[in-house]
């Protein structure tokens, strides 16, 4: 299983490769590794085994993370209804997922975007777009998919997607004003 061991964090210079494309059809051993990927985000949002093994609670993970310069993310957002009940689940661990298309208009989270990388807090709005189409092979369904996301879970896609590329959410902060008004942008909570 995946602890905080396996994960490197921005004081390692390899968070900051470009990872490469997966050839389809994935092998066995990089579905076993996005399946524990998912894995190690149930396991950090559950409250007994996060503390057992001292997991940060995460909503998403890219392959970088664990030294593992490949396209591959795992990601698992619980939906909460108005009093803190789980209604729903979006999971997905993805090979390979694109933005195909994205609205003009812009998010940010309003307290600032963390990552397993960064142990530090960061203080700052990180402009993402507010909604983003990604396609991408899914293997928790074994299948192609086109995501639609809008509000927290397009600012996850984008933050892992960001990984591949060797951008960390800190670098997309205003470094002049962290806490500058985006024009326009859909504040979410
Ligand atoms: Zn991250």
């Amino acid at each position: 299983m995946i602890t905080m061991k396996d994960i490197i964090d921005d004081h390692n210079e390899k968070i900051r490769e470009v990872s490469k494309e997966v050839a389809l059809p994935i092998t066995n051993e990089e579905r076993e590794l996005l399946l524990q990927m998912h894995e190690f985000l149930v396991n950090s949002q559950d409250p007994e085994t996060s503390e057992k093994y001292d997991l940060r609670p995460a909503v998403g993970i890219a392959a970088i993370q664990l030294g593992i310069p490949k396209r591959m993310t795992a990601i698992h957002v619980l939906d909460f209804d108005e009093d803190g009940n789980v209604i729903g689940a979006d999971d997905y661990a993805l090979v390979n997922p694109k933005i195909i298309s994205h609205t003009e208009k812009q998010s940010y989270l309003k307290d600032g975007e963390g990552c397993l990388s960064v142990n530090d807090e960061v203080q700052g709005y990180v402009p993402r777009y507010a909604k983003v189409t990604v396609k991408g092979y899914d293997v928790l369904t074994d299948q192609e998919v086109k995501i639609v996301a809008r509000g927290f879970l397009s600012i996850c896609l984008q933050h892992e997607l960001d990984h591949f590329e060797g951008t960390l959410f800190y670098d997309r902060i205003n470094k002049e004003n962290p806490l500058a008004p985006i024009p326009n942008a859909m504040v979410i909570d």
